[in-house]
């Protein structure tokens, strides 16, 4: 059974500059990843439209990299994840391309490999919780979410012992 703690709400109206709902000046291009804010979104650039001069300014998900500052962490671990690796890093990746092929500020900032658990970070909470169950629709195990104090960060714990 997943155990649910849920403090604050995440999301919403908030100044941080991460937060993807943060206004720019449009059109406004992200120098390091080049995607372009436009009609209220970051999204990638279009083709047709050649447009004229461009703000610049870093998109939240690249702020979050450059910082290191994950807005979810999801935590791997138990002998089934050794014995599945590769199976569960694929749905890792599946679901990280999905994601960021409609919104392209979710991305997986990295993997680390831990003495007890696998970490990957996201620059959206939505992310790390939507790998989290797809691992847990997958691979069953256990899935536990815990929402931090200040509903900035979301960490997701799967384990499967056997
Ligand atoms: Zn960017």
């Amino acid at each position: 059974m997943a155990e649910r703690e849920k403090r604050g709400r995440i999301g919403g109206k908030s100044p941080n500059p991460y937060h993807e709902d943060k206004k720019y000046p449009e059109p406004t291009e992200c120098p390091r990843c080049h995607l372009n804010y436009r009609n209220g979104r970051w999204q990638h650039k279009d083709d047709t439209d050649e447009s004229h001069e461009s703000h610049s300014s870093h998109c939240p998900a690249c702020r979050r990299e450059i910082d290191r500052l994950p807005a979810g962490l999801l935590y791997l671990s138990g002998p089934y994840l050794d014995r599945h690796r590769e199976e569960i890093l694929n749905i890792v990746n599946n679901q990280s391309k999905s994601a960021a092929a409609n919104r392209p500020l979710q991305r997986v900032m990295w993997i680390e490999q831990g003495s007890d658990n696998t970490e990957i970070a996201t620059t959206t909470n939505h992310l790390a919780l939507r790998i989290g169950k797809a691992i847990e629709d997958a691979c069953k195990g256990n899935l536990i979410i815990k929402h931090a104090h200040d509903a900035q960060l979301v960490r997701v714990y799967w384990e499967r012992s056997e």
